[in-house]
């Protein structure tokens, strides 16, 4: 890979001609066309926060170094940037007023053309340090996989999105990067990250290879067909729909997909799923709220996954103590299943440590987990008490 470094341009030269697409939130163009300021692997503007665009623009107006810019040189003679967009879209929507936003310059607010022609020239006459970049795609790839400079991190997806790019990336972000897709807010609570960082199109993605997002991606990434990647997705959202009428936030980010795969085929009525929900939730002994999806799709059997609370210690040693006093006085087993058992350990007295706290009427049968319903046995009988 050859890299060449530009001194020479300016503000002013990158903005010439600069397009702004206010529909999907980026900067299209710049240099009068010849600049492509948002390749299809680069992540959505993610600067134009009030905070990060208005700090590029204060920048330029104290003096202070934008940082290195990378372009590719592509082999029609245009650029595309690498590294830069955020900054190159902040600065350009600001001097091009579009979608415009004002810095504070003297204490006031001003916008481009309310600044003093001096603070106007110093903008656009800022020269940057730009890098242009030549060589083979999977050269550049791998170079911008490394360097992954500059403000936020790329994240996972957006790295597949770059290594991947193609008519299949860019149809499905259509869809699931595009914050004002009207079904957003619906997926969203189901759904958790952000969809400019490219993370619904990951679940999206997630749920349809079953975990496998690179193998699916590198199958389909010449075709700019996404129905499946769609239908599935809109068939697991539907499904929870269906069954769920609490939309929570224990409902956000469950893995919906594994969810799907497994549960599925099996019918549920909508009204029983619910009154058992609001049971669990109010449930002061389920420790894991976000467990109850799961518990109950799987037929209320799988308690682990709800985490129910166990005895304290203070608890466990009171219990012990009561139990072992009334054991020796009667010259049985400390643990009451041994003692009825008749076997070996009929008169065993076991120690503390020996011995595991255990619900007398289970917590599934609405067993509280409080001193009156708490038996010591020990950890065998614990534990055969426990599966079944
Ligand atoms: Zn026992």
């Amino acid at each position: 890979m050859k890299t060449t470094l530009h001194t020479e341009w300016t503000v002013g030269d990158i903005c010439k001609g600069f397009i702004y697409d206010k529909n999907e939130n980026k900067g299209l163009f710049g240099m009068n066309g010849k600049l492509i300021i948002q390749p299809e692997y680069q992540r959505n503007y993610i600067y134009g926060d009030g905070k990060k665009d208005v700090a590029v623009v204060e920048s330029l107006l104290k003096g202070y170094p934008l940082g290195l810019i990378y372009f590719v040189l592509n082999a029609d003679g245009k650029y595309e940037v690498l590294d830069g967009q955020q900054r190159i879209t902040s600065f350009a929507r600001f001097v091009n007023q579009s979608w415009p936003f004002a810095v504070e310059r003297n204490g006031k607010p001003r916008y481009f053309n309310s600044l003093d022609v001096n603070d106007e020239n110093r903008i656009i006459d800022t020269k940057l340090t730009i890098y242009v970049c030549e060589g083979t795609p999977s050269e550049i790839q791998a170079w911008f996989e490394t360097i992954n400079i500059a403000g936020v991190p790329l994240n996972k997806q957006e790295l597949r999105n770059s290594a991947y790019h193609g008519p299949f990336v860019t149809e499905a972000r259509k869809v699931f990067s595009n914050p004002d897709n009207a079904n957003m807010n619906r997926w969203k609570a189901y759904v958790s990250g952000d969809s400019k960082r490219q993370q619904i199109l990951e679940t999206a993605l997630d749920w349809v290879s079953n975990g496998d997002i690179e193998g699916y991606m590198a199958k389909h990434r010449d075709n700019g067909d996404i129905k499946e990647l769609v239908n599935h997705f809109e068939t697991v959202i539907d499904w929870i729909d269906g069954i769920f009428e609490y939309t929570g936030k224990e409902m956000c980010g469950q893995e919906w997909g594994k969810l799907y795969r497994q549960y599925h085929n099996n019918p549920y009525a909508k009204d029983d799923v619910s009154s058992k929900f609001d049971k669990l939730l109010d449930d002061p002994f389920v420790t894991n709220k976000r467990g109850i999806p799961e518990y109950i799709l799987g037929g209320s059997t799988e308690k682990q996954l709800l985490n129910i609370r166990v005895f304290d210690e203070a608890t466990k040693r009171k219990v012990y103590k009561k139990q072992t006093a009334k054991a020796e006085a009667e010259g049985v087993s400390n643990c009451p299943l041994c003692a009825v058992g008749g076997g070996s350990n009929s008169k065993r007295i076991y120690e503390l440590g020996e011995m595991d706290a255990d619900h007398v009427t289970a917590w599934s049968k609405g067993g509280t987990t409080t001193e009156d319903n708490c038996q010591m046995l020990c950890k065998t009988h614990n534990r055969s008490k426990g599966n079944k």
